[in-house]
């Protein structure tokens, strides 16, 4: 263990290069003016990403909203090492995800869930699917089954362990790729449009999952998602618009412009909703409400005002 820790520490350094000051250690990525251009130097070459600079802090909880094409799934797939900066720079834990020898030890810090689930399933049995990646990560038996229980513990599959995965749900489905991922015991989960084939029952699942994930463990959760009243769950939101960032603070602050929200045409969350309908009547609304029960608090607070 020791060894591995001087082993990333040479890393860290030879990421660094003389001159650049060390990353602090509780940032998990560091994005330096990143550029990303699908096709460069062919005729109808696409921009993916236009200059992008953010710091995402070990343990945050990050949702990255924003409209088709914006540029959402470009980014994430930057995190593991997917895919390489056209321009600028992408720190993993202090890696430098552009050095081919630091790819192998970023994508096991990490895990990526995408979209569909039925994409991800590469076993027969459920228990062989989760253990897929521990497996080829050379995790020795014993300590993959260990880890295998765990994972299907956390997401709540331990009764599914001897079934077919193509006979679960899609919320099942989800939730079997993200154990697969978390026996593989990443620091960092980046999750794209996770929730884009489920019914709200298993969207609800799957984010009260990546709460209690993000929680008692401290893993560093990145949920890219359309959806405002998923991303109002987070610590943070970060909307991308054509290949920049466009808004990064916490649900209220991001909330409170919900005119720019508009313009890009996504949704505010039903209660952010309410209150902006509130305040356009008159009412002197205290906050921004992220949820049901905030609103009802706020309601409350103006009667007595009033
Ligand atoms: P989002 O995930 O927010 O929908 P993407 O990152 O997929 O956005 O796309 C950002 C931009 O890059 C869009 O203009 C999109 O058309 C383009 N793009 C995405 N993937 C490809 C690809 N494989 N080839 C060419 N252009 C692409
Ligand atoms: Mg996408």
């Amino acid at each position: 263990m020791s060894l591995g820790k001087d082993l990333d520490k040479a890393k860290v350094n030879m990421a660094e290069g003389p001159g650049s000051p060390p990353a602090p250690p509780d940032v998990m990525i560091q994005v330096k003016d990143l550029a990303y251009i699908y096709g460069k130097g062919h005729p109808g070459e696409t921009t993916g990403l236009a200059g992008v600079s953010l710091e995402i802090r070990r343990g945050e909880y990050v949702a990255v909203a924003g409209p088709n094409g914006s540029g959402k799934s470009t980014l994430a797939r930057h995190f593991n090492a997917l895919l390489l900066p056209s321009g600028g720079q992408v720190l993993v834990d202090g890696l430098d995800t552009s050095l081919p020898e630091n790819v192998w030890e970023i994508r096991r810090r990490v895990g990526m869930v995408f979209q569909n689930p039925d994409n991800q399933i590469v076993s027969t049995l459920v228990e062989e699917d989760v253990a897929f990646g521990a497996e080829n990560l050379g995790v020795p038996p014993p300590e993959v089954r260990e880890r295998v229980e765990e994972a299907l513990a956390l997401t709540g599959l331990t009764g599914f362990r001897q079934h077919a995965p193509h006979l679960l749900s899609g919320g099942q489905k989800q939730r079997l790729a993200l154990a697969g991922v978390l026996a593989m015991r990443p620091s960092c989960l980046v999750l794209d449009e996770p929730g884009a084939m489920l019914d709200p029952a298993g969207r609800r699942e799957l984010l009260e999952t990546l709460q209690r994930l993000n929680r008692t463990r401290g893993v560093t959760v990145i949920h890219i998602t359309q959806l405002m009243e998923d991303a109002a769950r987070a610590g943070r939101i970060i909307v991308m618009s054509a290949g920049k960032i466009a808004l990064d603070g916490t649900p209220a602050e991001v909330f409170a412009r919900a005119g720019q929200i508009e313009e890009l045409g996504l949704d505010l969350p039903a209660p952010a909703e309410i209150n902006r309908g509130l305040k356009r009547r008159g009412f002197i609304m205290p906050g921004v409400p992220l949820t049901a029960s905030d609103l009802v608090q706020m309601i409350k607070m103006i009667n007595k005002h009033t």
